[in-house]
């Protein structure tokens, strides 16, 4: 698989919503209730141009600096999503840049963010990354930790807290996948009910596990690899 062109890129999406659409269908839900984030990461800015002119609403970059310095390269209107690891340094920058910060972790991060936003004038929306398959290679907060960080996200007025993200751990047998976003839903669905807070959004599934993540309630499947090829 290399990078595309255009109508390339089109087919893979119709194929990748494909999936979406048939996993749906397994789990009674509606295919609207899943989105496909294009993930844009090593890939050049054409790939942020070839998602906005299909339509999709956001793309998503890992690191901090490679966002900030592709955004200005891709004219189309498109939002531009943090996914990956957030060092402190780097909040203010990515408070700046990104239209939705998903890799929020820690009480730190929680108001190095609110603190820059606040300053922008803006209201940023986060996602907390939980660690929900408890895999030791993986960022993200510690299911144990969720609550107290939920709790003071929702004291910050420049934070709008909209879900939760997680990324599951390598692993040979699918149930680990699996299992790990079943164990996200549930989190969620406990915080909700001690917040009063919906947390709508559940970030979860790439290319190798979206089916796994939309039959344990996925909202949002973050996909790199089956829109634009191997990363190199
Ligand atoms: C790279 C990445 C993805 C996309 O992975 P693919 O396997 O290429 O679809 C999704 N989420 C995060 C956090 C990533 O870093």
């Amino acid at each position: 698989m290399t990078f595309p062109d255009y109508n390339l890129f089109c087919s893979r999406v119709a194929e990748v919503n494909a999936r979406i659409a048939a996993a749906c269908a397994r789990a009674g839900r509606p295919v609207a209730s899943v989105e496909l984030l294009a993930v844009t990461k090593n890939h050049p800015a054409t790939a942020a141009e070839y998602a906005a002119r299909y339509g999709l609403r956001a793309v998503g970059e890992n690191r901090v600096q490679e966002g900030v310095e592709k955004r200005p390269q891709c004219a189309a209107p498109i939002a531009w999503e943090l996914i990956g690891h957030l060092q402190s340094n780097k909040a203010r920058l990515a408070a700046t840049h990104f239209d939705r910060i998903q890799s929020v972790d820690s009480e730190k991060l929680i108001n190095l963010l609110d603190r820059a936003a606040a300053e922008l004038g803006k209201v940023l929306p986060i996602l907390l990354q939980i660690n929900a398959g408890a895999d030791p290679a993986k960022f993200g907060a510690e299911p144990a930790d969720a609550s107290r960080l939920l709790a003071l996200a929702l004291t910050k007025p420049a934070l709008r807290v909209e879900g939760l993200m997680t990324i599951a751990p390598l692993s040979d047998d699918p149930a680990v996948a699996r299992r790990s976003f079943a164990n996200l839903r549930e989190i969620r669905d406990r915080l909700a009910g001690e917040s009063g807070v919906p947390l709508r959004e559940l970030s979860m599934g790439m290319s190798g596990d979206l089916d796994a993540a939309i039959a344990e309630g996925s909202t949002q499947v973050r996909v790199g690899t089956a829109l634009y090829g191997e990363r190199t």
